[in-house]
């Protein structure tokens, strides 16, 4: 063992009866907590992170041509909660950025959602007005409608439609996705992207949307920034703490860890795989970088039924920056592999019903220890936007730790 590590350990074996709370992971979820935690109870916080940066998922940095760019993805910030949109314009402001996504379907790029202009540039135009009447007539103007449902329309041509929008958006993007069949998957995967009985062609309607002005990891800096909490990057919490569950107790070393933990990694992981591997999917993003102000004419295009992946994001659009170069990510899905690089990293819980069931085994360890507190996309294993995990962790921070005591 390197002294430097032998240093670090031993510091963080001193200083371990320091802190009142431990961190693991330093993305959304384990920020939130952080900051509320060192902010509202001037509490001591230690951050495990296993990476060499906070952030987690939302991570974006300025690339070697100077281009800010989202390493694990494209990320917009949407939301319909109030509370959660001011929580966090108390650590950036906002470009007004409302997403628009196109899917290349017989050689056309149309908008996503599949709208009333997605119909009328696919469809001939007697065809398209007298399924629009339809659509406005069984469903309604302003309606969304799960493609699921539109396929089992009792009305033929609505039927034909939500085939059609099937077979030409959802299938085959869905088996490169997830590498299964959409049956095989909870309905509210693709209710995400419903069919919409608009001419509205934001890929979201939520009443708060926008990009960081300065990017997200500016976001977490300045979140984390406070003397209660220490960070430790590129350290993984298995190398400095033992999780017990004999015992039902945390320890590094032989030093109990009495404080809570919150935990917001894999909850396989945490215990040690005993009832097996939950399942995530994982992606590879391929940058590119060109000289030519854009590559595309929209952030993102998804391709569901050409080549390997799925969709090509191009991050100026996001973030209006200005520069002769331009960065664009290819997004090829594949199976989770902790131990192969590049397969390493677990983005997408997979939703469906054994999945949960692993899931709840786990869950229910965690209640043999009073201290460890599971939080965020991949230790609920929910396929959590966002807002949806910084509202969990002001949940969990008001109900599960200030009131908890
Ligand atoms: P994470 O961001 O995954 O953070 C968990 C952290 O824990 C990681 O930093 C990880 O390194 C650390 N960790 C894990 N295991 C250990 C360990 N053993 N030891 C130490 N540290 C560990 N949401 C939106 O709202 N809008 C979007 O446009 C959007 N786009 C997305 C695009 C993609 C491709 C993906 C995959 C997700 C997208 N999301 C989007 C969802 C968003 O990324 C998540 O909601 C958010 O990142 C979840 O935060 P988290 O803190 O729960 O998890
Ligand atoms: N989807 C699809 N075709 C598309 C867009 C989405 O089949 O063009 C399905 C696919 O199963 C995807 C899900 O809808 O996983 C949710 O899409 P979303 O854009 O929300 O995915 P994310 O941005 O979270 O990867």
């Amino acid at each position: 063992m390197s002294s430097y590590i032998k240093l670090f350990i031993q510091s963080l074996f001193k200083g371990l009866r320091m802190y009142d709370f431990i961190v693991v992971g330093a993305g959304f979820a384990g920020s939130v907590v952080a900051e509320r935690i060192a902010n509202l109870l001037d509490k001591r916080v230690l951050i495990i992170e296993k990476r060499n940066h906070i952030g987690g998922n939302c991570f974006d940095y300025f690339n070697e041509s100077g281009i800010l760019i989202h390493k694990y993805g494209p990320h917009i910030f949407h939301t319909i909660y109030k509370d959660v949109w001011n929580y966090l314009s108390n650590f950036t402001s906002w470009i007004d950025y409302k997403h628009k996504v196109l899917v290349l379907i017989n050689e056309k790029k149309v908008p996503i959602p599949f709208n009333l202009n997605t119909l009328y540039k696919l469809f001939p135009e007697p065809v398209a007005r007298k399924i629009e009447t339809k659509l406005q007539k069984k469903i309604g103007e302003d309606k969304k409608i799960s493609i699921l449902k539109l396929k089992k329309s009792d009305d033929k041509d609505l039927k034909l439609l939500g085939d059609f929008v099937y077979d030409k958006v959802f299938k085959n993007y869905s088996l490169k996705q997830w590498g299964r069949g959409l049956d095989e998957l909870e309905p509210a995967v693709v209710e995400r992207v419903p069919v919409f009985i608009s001419r509205d062609d934001r890929y979201f309607q939520d009443r708060f949307q926008g990009i960081p002005k300065h990017g997200y990891t500016k976001i977490f800096k300045k979140m984390l920034s406070h003397p209660n909490i220490e960070i430790k990057l590129n350290t993984d919490f298995k190398d400095v703490l033992n999780i017990d569950f004999q015992k039902g107790k945390i320890f590094f070393k032989e030093e109990e860890f009495a404080g809570k933990m919150i935990f917001t990694g894999e909850p396989d992981e945490l215990f040690n795989y005993r009832f097996g591997k939950l399942p995530y999917r994982s992606l590879k993003f391929v940058f590119k970088t060109i000289e030519k102000e854009f590559f595309q004419e929209a952030a993102v295009i998804n391709y569901p039924n050409d080549f390997d992946y799925t969709r090509i994001t191009e991050y100026k659009h996001l973030t209006r920056q200005k520069s002769k170069f331009t960065t664009f990510s290819e997004e090829y899905p594949q199976d989770y592999d902790k131990t192969v690089s590049r397969k390493d990293v677990p983005f997408y819980p997979i939703p469906y019903k054994s999945n949960h069931e692993l899931y709840e085994k786990y869950r229910k360890l965690t209640l043999k220890f009073k201290n460890i507190l599971l939080l965020g996309r991949l230790a609920e294993y929910k396929y959590l936007n966002m807002d949806l995990v910084i509202k969990s962790a002001l949940k969990l921070f008001a109900e599960g730790i200030r009131n908890a005591g």
